[in-house]
């Protein structure tokens, strides 16, 4: 019988170059901005609507530190594939789940970076006629903005560079970093294995 040596550990942490935003600053920056949302929508029941799979981790932190009653819904959309270059072509994966008619909508992004994503959604969600639609993204990349936004509520602004981690991925990996940290060039440049 021949025994084989088990698989090398995945080292998650190994491929981030760097850590942008550590998970206690990234806290403590999501408190803030839900407490600008409960006063905001005091005696209001807003709807926070977000983008999967991103968007996952922020939302679920952001609803916990807001005092106000507030529903959730889910779209996902599709504007990357498995690189990182936006294709700017958009595609409906899961739509809204309830009416937005006459809802006052808080859209919790990730990370908005062309914005033709958020500009997609705005106009798709503006047909549907909700009584107020406001933004609150968790990171501001507006070096390659292509699209005008108007971000309402924003936790960071972040260079040009691809960031993983708190729910963003690369191909699928790297959500489950409790920090924000931008990958190693190499793990998205390197060839395909054969
Ligand atoms: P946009 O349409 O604004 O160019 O892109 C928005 C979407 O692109 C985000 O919701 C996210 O899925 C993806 N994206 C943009 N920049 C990054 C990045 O630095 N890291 C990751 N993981 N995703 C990004």
């Amino acid at each position: 019988m021949v025994i084989q040596a088990p698989p090398s550990p995945v080292t998650l942490h190994a491929d981030v170059e760097e850590v942008l935003l550590e998970a206690d600053t990234i806290a403590a920056r999501v408190a803030e901005l839900g407490a600008q949302l409960s006063a905001d929508y005091e005696g209001r029941n807003p709807v926070l609507l977000s983008v999967l799979k991103g968007a996952l981790v922020f939302l679920a932190d952001l609803m916990r530190t807001m005092d106000v009653p507030s529903s959730i819904d889910l779209m996902e959309l599709s504007s990357y594939g498995s690189g990182t270059e936006t294709s700017g072509q958009v595609r409906i994966l899961k739509d809204l789940s309830h009416s937005i008619e006459g809802r006052d909508v808080v859209i919790v992004e990730d990370i908005i970076d062309t914005g033709l994503t958020l500009n997609y959604l705005m106009r798709y969600l503006a047909e549907r006629h909700p009584a107020s639609v406001r933004v609150c993204c968790l990171l501001d990349k507006p070096a390659r903005r292509l699209a005008e936004i108007e971000i309402d509520y924003r936790g960071f602004t972040i260079p040009d560079r691809f960031v993983v981690g708190y729910g963003l991925d690369y191909d699928e990996r790297y959500r489950n970093l409790p920090y924000i940290g931008v990958l190693k060039p190499s793990v998205y440049s390197a060839p395909p294995a054969d």
